[in-house]
This record gives C-alpha cells, structure tokens and sequence, in this order.
C-alpha cells in the first residue's frame, strides 16, 4: 500500500534508514505487513515481516542488512495471498538472489502469467499476483533492468506502481506505474521514488510527477522517464508545499 526507492552515493546505513523512514511516513495509508530490500554486494538482501513495521524493525535487529546505496520499501495491503511474512513484499525473481520487486495494486492477469511460468519450471515462494512479475522480470533480465521492465508492463493487465532492483546494477532502481500512483523526489547525489511524497518529504521537497504507463530510472546523478512505448518523456517538476512535520 505504500512504496519508496532510494539510492545515494554512499554505501552505509543511509539508504535502510530513508527506506524505514519513509515507510513510516506512509503508515497513514494502513498495511498489514513490511519489507525492504537492498542491494548488498553480488547480491540483493530481504527483509520482510506481516504485522507492523516494529515487526520488520526487529527482524532487521535479529538480521543485520549489510551496507547500500540502494533500497526499495514496501507495506503491503494484501490482495492475493493472506497477510503472511512468505507473501509480504520484496519479492525475489529468479534463483540467482539478484532481483527483488514491490508492488502496490493488483496484476489482474496474474493467473495465466503464473500458469505459464509454472509451465516453464518457475517455482513460486509465495501465493501473490505480485511475484509473477518477480519471475517474468528475472526471465526477461538482459543487463538493462529498464528496457527488462518495460518489456514486462506489456504482458500485465490491472493495477501497478512497481519498483525493482538488481544486483547486476547496484545504484539504480526503476519504477513503473499504471493506474496506480508513482512520484519522483530529486536530491542532490541521491534521488527517490515514492507513493506519495510523503515517503521522502524527510529529504527533499522537490519532485516529479509521473504520467499514466511511464517507467523511471533513478541514479543517484540521474532521473530517466519513458513511456511504455519505449519514447522519450518529460517528468513535470514541482515544489512540495506542505511541511514535513506535518
Ligand atoms: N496485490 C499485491 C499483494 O496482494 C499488492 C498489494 C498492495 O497494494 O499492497 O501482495
């Protein structure tokens, strides 16, 4: 129900604490379980409970994350699969522990997509129409998780604000929305994705709206918005006006 995507320049503690941060921020909006993700090295780290974030809180105390630049968060409002810590968000894609994808919203074609990878030897962790876009993202993965996502919005039908990291690209994080909110928080050396602004107004009070069926790259020096044709889009900019102790 809630999403925020950071990355930065410095590997450390920052991006898990602008991830716990904003989904704090996000509480508001009502969940029932949380996640984060970050990327750690060869590999993408995960941590994920059901129930509040004092439960991830204490998951990540019992499990310390390694170091990063680069984290996603979720809270999730179960859809497809009961309120469990197996079907809370991240949700890894493929076997390689690379690929990790939140979402907000519901894949309403989930059920063939998830047929046909079954089909294909997919074995799935979880009950939710999310990790089938989990899956189909580490099939389709070439090297450019962009164009692996843009591929990928093609086959789904419904509902999605998505965001997704790799480990064959630590620094980046794409995000992709269709029906279902998306906005971009502009820092200088780090940028953000979120919800709403509120999962960055800590940082940063200058953002970017995202049209419907667009994808956005960030870096920590660069926001990229296509659309899902693949064409080049301009992201409108703007000042948030509102105060973040609001
Ligand atoms: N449909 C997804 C699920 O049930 C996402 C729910 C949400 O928007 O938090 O896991």
């Amino acid at each position: 129900c809630g999403i925020v995507g950071y990355v930065g320049k410095n590997e450390g503690r920052t991006a898990l604490d602008v991830a716990l941060e904003g989904l704090a921020r996000l509480e508001y909006r009502g969940y029932d379980s949380a996640g984060v993700a970050m990327v750690c090295g060869e590999s993408v780290e995960v941590r994920k409970r059901s129930g509040k974030l004092a439960n991830l809180l204490a998951e990540i105390e019992a499990h310390p994350m390694s170091p990063s630049r680069t984290a996603i968060g979720h809270t999730r409002w179960a859809t497809h699969g009961g309120p469990t810590d197996q079907n809370a968000h991240p949700h890894r894609g493929g076997t390689d522990g690379k690929l990790a994808l939140i979402h907000n919203g519901i894949i309403e074609n989930f059920h063939s997509l998830k047929n046909e990878l079954i089909g294909e030897g997919v074995e799935f962790a979880s009950e939710t129409d999310t990790e089938v876009v989990a899956q189909l993202l580490a099939k389709e993965y070439d090297g450019d998780l962009t164009e692996s996502m843009r591929r990928v919005v093609q086959r789904l039908e419904g509902a999605f604000t998505l965001l997704a990291v790799h480990a064959d690209q630590p620094g980046v994080v794409v995000g992709a929305r269709r029906n279902s909110p998306l906005v971009v928080g502009l820092g200088e050396g780090e940028n953000f994705l979120g919800s709403d602004v509120a999962a960055f107004i800590g940082h940063t009070k200058h953002a970017m709206e995202m049209e419907q069926d667009q994808i956005a790259t960030i870096t920590p020096d660069s926001v990229e918005v296509i659309n899902f044709d693949g064409s080049a889009a301009e992201g409108k900019r703007f000042e948030v006006t509102w105060d973040a102790a609001a």
